[in-house]
């Protein structure tokens, strides 16, 4: 090896244990794995010995390189007007929902009666709480997601059997993955009955005999069919006699008059349904879960399968959902039904705020539901326009704020964006345009 000269700045890189005492270092140890910071610490001293970093500077440059968090998920904001944004993880949580998953971090009473010491029911409060809300549901069961909870009931009623299913439903949710790929998975055959736009109740009948396990009625929650169309509702296909599983999708618990065609839990069970499931976190506003309601029997069923098992959630999911139940309505609620009138004032305030310090105006903004439901509906709103620009830095900024490009322009709705943050909206423009 080629000695070091006296001046030779490798020679003054103190070894890493020695600069892991450092206090400076101290908080990046208590949240992050040493691995972690001392890989840092590594690649700081490769940078001092290719000269690029001062050897005084070490430790500042390791910190310079660790993670706020020991996560790679990033908060952002949201102002695309995109209420249930699949790809910003659906339904942001309300902080009674936040409090409630924060407090069920730690060991917890999830399947303990601390009143007699015995084991109790896994999560009864949150099945509770469900109940309370679906007061038409015989019994309830939550899940993973979705999804699983589609898995769970095709699996109890139809598997090795036919489930009958209208062509027009024949739905694939997103990321390339399609609801009859699923159940096929179960070992059901899928019988499709009628055409793409119209199907009816004679389609249903005729398709049904020995071999049927269940009907299905999936809703099409991320495109509507227009024109010629006609599908068959709960409350016919509930009379022909099979087990009916309605999936509704979105999770909404009661008819919303701001989405008039999305389908509800409460509806679809007063209609007959044997099973009604959904997702947690689309419009009930709630973590990822997949709820189940309908007929005791039926639930009894689903729970008892040893898929339930392999599909059950977690003590956090647990909590959220118990709390979204429970708490004050969730921002998907709040952002669905945000004022038209008091979205124009929020962004007349952020546009007054960037003091014309980056070119704003404000317009009108047509918010979505999104992934979450309402295909088609526009939630009227408003939007401060900006240099389209801006998009870019806007998004990788910090915080990062994602916001809808259109026509040429780079828009920021504030309705997704709880107004505790508007503050930080303008910030965020404020340093995007600098
Ligand atoms: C979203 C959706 C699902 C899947 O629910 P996940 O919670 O995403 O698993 C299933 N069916 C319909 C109709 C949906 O809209």
């Amino acid at each position: 090896m080629r000695p070091a000269v006296p001046d030779d700045p490798r020679r003054r890189i103190p070894p890493t244990h020695e600069l892991l005492g450092d206090e400076r270092l101290a908080p990046a140890l208590a949240r992050l794995a040493r691995p972690v910071v001392v890989d840092a610490l590594r690649a700081a001293q490769d940078a001092a010995r290719r000269g690029e970093l001062d050897a005084d500077a070490i430790v500042a440059g390791a910190l310079a390189r660790l993670p706020d968090r020991a996560t790679t998920l990033r908060p952002v904001l949201n102002a695309t007007g995109v209420v249930v944004h699949t790809n910003l993880g659906r339904a942001p949580l309300s902080a009674a929902a936040a409090d409630a998953v924060a407090a069920a971090t730690g060991s917890v009473d999830v399947e303990l009666d601390l009143a007699d010491g015995q084991r109790g029911h896994r999560g009864r409060g949150t099945l509770a709480a469900l109940r309370r809300a679906l007061p038409d549901a015989g019994d309830v069961l939550v899940v993973n997601n979705g999804a699983a909870a589609l898995l769970l009931a095709i699996t109890v009623l139809a598997a090795g059997r036919e489930v009958v299913w209208g062509r027009g439903e024949l739905v694939e949710i997103g990321d390339g993955f399609r609801l009859p790929d699923l159940a096929v998975t179960t070992g059901a055959i899928i019988r499709e009955v009628g055409t793409t736009n119209r199907t009816t109740v004679a389609d249903y009948a005729n398709a049904i005999g020995d071999a049927t396990g269940c009907i299905l009625k999936a809703h099409p929650s991320n495109f509507t069919v227009t024109g010629f169309t006609s599908t068959v509702p709960v409350t016919d296909l509930a009379c022909l006699g099979p087990p009916l599983v309605v999936d509704v999708g979105s999770g909404l618990l009661a008819p919303d008059p701001v989405l008039p065609d999305e389908p509800d839990m409460t509806s679809a069970l007063r209609a007959g349904a044997t099973l009604v499931t959904a997702s947690g976190d689309k419009l009930l506003g709630g973590p990822q879960a997949g709820l189940i309601a309908g007929d005791a029997d039926a639930v009894h069923r689903l729970r008892r399968h040893p898929l339930a098992r392999a599909l059950r959630v977690d003590k956090l999911t647990l909590a959220g959902l118990e709390a979204t139940l429970t708490g004050p309505p969730p921002p998907v609620s709040e952002a669905l039904h945000a004022d038209a009138d008091a979205l124009r004032d929020r962004c007349q305030a952020i546009a007054a705020k960037l003091h014309g310090a980056v070119p704003a105006e404000v317009v009108p903004s047509a918010g979505a539901v999104g992934g979450g439901g309402g295909p088609g509906v526009v939630l009227p709103g408003w939007a401060v326009a900006l240099p389209a620009a801006l998009a870019g830095p806007l998004r990788t900024g910090q915080p990062p704020v994602l916001t809808r490009v259109a026509d040429g322009r780079c828009l920021v709705d504030p309705r997704a964006v709880d107004p505790a943050r508007d503050a930080d909206l303008v910030a965020a423009i404020l340093a995007a345009g600098a």
